[in-house]
């Protein structure tokens, strides 16, 4: 199997595809595009719509391939919807601002069900910071403060599992 449907199949490519896949500094890049003739998807109502431009290329990261960096690079577009506007397309990929792929918030969420916070940081070589916002990416607004005091104190106690239910208790 080549990269390319690797790499679309832990996406869930249907309107996209992979162009090229190149390695810069021991980290893989993997660049999509739109497939020809697919319009781009409005975000707020979900409907296909004209693209009216692009936006510069941005990057998410994504689940490590053979643990090898992976990043994804895609230059969104904006569509002329005639219902909400000039929008960002939905990107299947993306949650909101989130700079992680949906793949890997998935992962890390699955993860800190078993491990800590620290552990699942440790195993993909990132930050506390990064998992906990893929935990919290859900959630509109800012984390309150005790929460992200909650998560603190998880983080450091190796014998408890920084546990997605509780945290979501907590926010609720
Ligand atoms: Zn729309």
């Amino acid at each position: 199997m080549q990269l390319e449907s690797i790499a679309k199949k832990t996406m869930g490519l249907k309107s996209f595809r992979v162009e090229k896949v190149l390695v810069v500094d021991k980290q893989l890049n993997l660049y999509i595009v739109p497939r020809r003739r697919s319009l781009p998807v409005c975000s707020v109502c979900g409907r296909k719509r004209p693209m009216c431009d692009k936006l510069r290329p941005r990057s998410w990261r994504h689940v490590k391939l053979w643990g090898i960096e992976t990043f994804i690079i895609y230059s969104p577009r904006r569509v002329n919807c005639p219902v909400c506007g000039i929008k960002v397309e939905k990107i299947p990929w993306s949650m909101g601002k989130s700079s992680l792929s949906m793949p890997l918030i998935d992962t890390f969420q699955r993860m800190v069900k078993y491990l800590s916070f620290n552990d699942a940081a440790r195993l993909f070589d990132v930050s506390w910071n990064t998992v906990r916002a893929a935990v919290l990416v859900f959630f509109d607004a800012p984390a309150p403060a005790d929460v992200i005091i909650l998560l603190k104190n998880l983080a450091k106690n190796k014998y408890t599992s920084g546990s997605l239910a509780t945290i979501l208790r907590v926010q609720s």
